[in-house]
Formats: structure tokens, sequence, C-alpha cells
């Protein structure tokens, strides 16, 4: 039987993956999950023969079972293309004891490049395996990372147009740079008075706007979404973990069959979940270790069983895992549970209403694949002070949480695994924080400063999504008040 794509919450149709890609959430509130895992039905040595957009088709493949090979094919020659600044694209660099996964070498230096940057193609297409005659219209709103992504991901994408909203004074001033300086007819960033959640809530009442949504239909636009629960942005991270274990293997790093774990710095979870989905389809993975800062809702539930979000939200020195309720968990639990939608409808349910709710004994045994741990900002710090020292090797804040947290592991179980750490982001992405720990500029500097003097210290050329940002033409110069959103999307839209 072919893989389709089901809620988690309830016992719901099945349908293809182009069209669970287009509705990105499902009716009843859950997340669509495959209805059966593929396997990897080649061995590592054969895959490790292959270039990156080889095994991007091969993996792919498995999941949208719908895509004929052309359109998948050039959905995977338009996403990993030059915009990535290594063919590799996702290159390994061994330092001491542990492999460093590196994710940020595309466009926007941060992970979410690896999957926003095919998504766009693969909604395009989607649209129109499934018919729809209209213009999608991507609403998001981030923290920093998302936005700058989503909006180089769609840039000129035609069939699309992407609207952003950030809060004005809650990101960094290089998230905020490269987002007002975006290129393309179809973007649009827009600076809301108001915090992350304010711009979050406001977008999800205008996407459930019944009469707002009616309006945009008789002018031939859709809405969609760019966000990490959309099956369209998890299975295109699957791929990078078979191509490492390919990779590592071809280089002799490890035995053909040898277990390897993986860290992974966790905020929505969305990251670490495709490692597990790529350990059930027959990748030799052991532990997966997820790495909390100081938001450590994820450790405290993978040790206890229980996830209580009632908690107060921190704001740290890695604002990308600056989350309390992190959504793809959900997909876990559907898998931890053996497919139980009813338990999963009680558990998210019970989240809602009480902000809290716990694992049956079973569901914890199953846990056991993973590891939990937490880093605050001063271990962040001095693990990128201390690394360095001993390597020359520049961590951003949200790869040494989860160094931190490896370390952590190791002293505790004494297990010598070889490991990877998914590196998340690139130092010039959070120069500030960097160099408080490494002292490489004036406390005073600012980002664009600071970026230069980085690459000077470090010995490394700055990359393309931090060069000249502040010589860069500002384009995008429209702010709002939070209750204004919905104004603001019909101004833009002509609508
Ligand atoms: C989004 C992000 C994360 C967290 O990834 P999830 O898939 O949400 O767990 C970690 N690091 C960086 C730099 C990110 O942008």
């Amino acid at each position: 039987m072919d893989l389709l794509y089901k809620s988690t919450r309830s016992k719901s149709v099945e349908i293809e993956a182009s069209k669970a890609i287009v509705k990105g959430l499902a009716d009843d509130g859950g997340l669509y999950v495959p209805t059966s895992f593929p396997k990897l039905d080649k061995d590592f040595k054969e895959i490790s023969a292959m270039g990156y957009k080889q095994v991007a088709y091969y993996v792919m493949n498995k999941f949208l079972k719908d895509f004929t090979e052309e359109e998948l094919k050039n959905c995977i020659e338009k996403a990993y293309d030059e915009k990535f600044d290594t063919e590799l694209i996702a290159p390994i660099v061994k330092k001491e004891d542990v492999y460093f996964l590196e994710l940020f070498h595309g466009a926007t230096l941060a992970f979410k490049d690896m999957a926003l940057s095919i998504l766009p193609h693969l909604l395009k297409t989607s649209v129109k395996k499934q018919n729809i005659d209209k213009e999608v219209v991507i609403l998001t709103a981030t923290s920093g990372d998302t936005g700058k992504a989503a909006l180089e991901g769609f840039d000129s994408v035609d069939g699309t147009s992407i609207i952003v909203f950030f809060p004005e004074n809650g990101v960094s001033e290089v998230q905020k740079r490269q987002m007002v300086t975006q290129a393309g007819e179809n973007t649009h960033v827009v600076g809301i008075h108001g915090n992350f959640d304010d711009a979050q809530t406001a977008i999800k009442e205008v996407l459930n706007d019944t009469e707002f949504k009616k309006l945009l239909d008789e002018n031939n636009f859709m809405f969609s979404s760019a966000n990490s629960i959309n099956i369209g942005r998890l299975v295109p991270q699957v791929v990078y973990y078979v191509n490492t274990y390919a990779k590592l293997l071809k280089d002799g790093e490890i035995q053909d069959g040898e277990k390897i774990n993986v860290v992974v710095p966790t905020g929505n979870f969305g990251n670490i979940l495709a490692a597990y989905y790529a350990k059930k389809m027959g990748t030799p993975i052991g532990k997966l270790i997820c790495a909390s800062n100081q938001n450590n809702v994820l450790t405290d539930f993978i040790n206890t069983g229980v996830y209580d979000r009632r908690r107060e939200f921190l704001t740290t020195i890695s604002p990308s895992m600056d989350i309390l309720v992190s959504s793809n968990l959900e997909r876990l639990l559907f898998e931890l549970s053996g497919s139980k939608e009813e338990a999963v409808k009680e558990m998210m349910d019970s989240l809602k209403e009480k902000g809290v709710y716990e694992i049956n004994s079973d569901m914890k045994k199953s846990l056991e694949d993973f590891y939990g741990g937490y880093a605050g900002d001063e271990d962040t710090l001095k693990a990128i002070e201390s690394f360095y020292e001993k390597t020359k090797y520049v961590m951003d804040t949200h790869t040494a949480v989860a160094y931190s947290v490896y370390e952590k592991y190791k002293a505790e179980t004494g297990d010598t695994t070889k490991s990877i750490i998914a590196s998340t982001a690139s130092p010039f992405k959070f120069p500030k924080s960097v160099n408080d720990a490494l002292n490489f500029g004036d406390k005073n500097m600012n980002d664009f400063e600071l970026i230069e003097k980085l690459a000077q210290f470090a010995g490394i050329e700055v990359p393309n999504g931090a060069k000249d940002l502040d010589k860069k033409e500002i384009k995008h110069t429209k702010v709002c008040q939070k209750d204004e959103i919905k104004k603001t999307i019909s101004e833009i839209l002509g609508v």
C-alpha cells in the first residue's frame, strides 16, 4: 500500500502528500504523519556514492509518493543550488571526538534553509497537482530565523507571495537587517509593535477568519503557512541524517552498521524528529540527544514523562530555541503511543486546557531512545570559549547548547559512541553573544562591526548571508500596531 498522510488526532481520511503540504494542518487540529515508515532499501555503501541531491531524491521520493520523478527532481534542483556556499550542502566537520553537521551553509545562515529552500517548490508543485488555480499567500510570524529563511525561499517563486511579521524590537540587528533588505517583488516584511506571541496570535486569528478567507477566495488568493508543522518541511530534514551516515562511512570514520548518536539543539522538535524518522527508516542511530536551553520543558519531559508548560518564558542567548510548546513533539507522541489518535488528542487537549499532560508507562519506556539535557546561558558561553581554546572552531550559541549537553551526557553515561552535533546556525548570525564568549571585538560595537572582527579573528571569510548587510538597500519599512495585522494584509494584497 502506498504511503499516505493522516492526522495525529483522529482516524480521518488518509490523503496524499501534495494535499497534506497544501493543507499544512489537519482539520481536527492535528499534524499530518505518514501512514507507514518507508525502509531504506539500498545499503549505505551505495548511498555513500551519491551526492546530496541524489540522496535527497532517494529519501524524499519515499515520502512524497504522488510527486513524479520529474516534479521532485525539479524541486530539489531549484532548492539545493548555489544559494548554498558548498556543493556538499550539509558538510561534516570533525573536531576532537565529535562531528559537526553544519546545517548553516544556505542563504540565511541557519538550519531553517535546509527545509525552507525547498518547501516553496514543493508547495507550488502541490498546488498545481491539486488543480488549485490561486495565488498562495504565505503568512509567517517570526522571532528571527524562520522569517528570513522563508523570505529567501519564496523570493520570486511565481504563484506565491509571502508576508512576514516580526516584532519590531524583538529580533537581533542582523536578523532585522536580513529581513528588511529582502529582494523579490512577491515579498513583504512588516514590523509590529508587540512581541512574537502577539504576531503569532494575530496571524492565527486571520487564518481562522472565515469571512476574510472568503474575501481572499473571491480575489483568487489562498493562505498557507511555512511553519514547521508542515510535513513539507519535515521530510527534507530527514535527508541530511541519512546523508551524514553515508558520508561518515565513505570517509572511513565508521564501520557499516555501527551506531552513531545524534545531538540536536531543540526548539519546536522538528530537527530531532527528522533524526528519529531517519532512525525508523533504518539509519543506525543510537541515542537521540535532545538539547534545550533554560526553557527546558523537553528535558523535564524526557526525564519524567510529564510535559508541563506552566512556567516562565525565558529569553536566552539561543533565541531560536526559546519556546515552551514544541509542536512537533505531537508527531513523536503519535509514534510512541503506537498510532493511538485518541490518546494523542487527549494529551493535546490537556496541554491546551491545563498546560500539562503525562504519558503512560509504555510510552515512557519507548522514550528510552532519547536523552534530554539543557544548558543555561553561562554554560553555553563557556562551551564556546573552551571549545575554541582547544580546537579554534567557533560555535554559535545554539550549537554550543548542544555541545554542552553532549559533554554532560558523556560524563553521566560514559557512552563513547561516535556522535554528530547538529550545528544549526553560523556564529556570524549571533555575533554579539559569540563575542561575549570570545572577546574579539569591543562590547559596544554593533553586529555589523562585530561580523568583520569575527572574520579576522577566526580567519574565515564573512559568509554571503552576512556580507555587507549594513550597506544593502532597505526595502521594507512598514510598521503596524498589533491589532492592525489584518488591515495591513488587505492593503498589501489590495483586497
Ligand atoms: C529553529 C532553530 C532551532 C530549533 O529547531 P527545531 O526544529 O525547532 O527544534 C535550533 N537552532 C537554530 C539556529 C534554529 O534556527
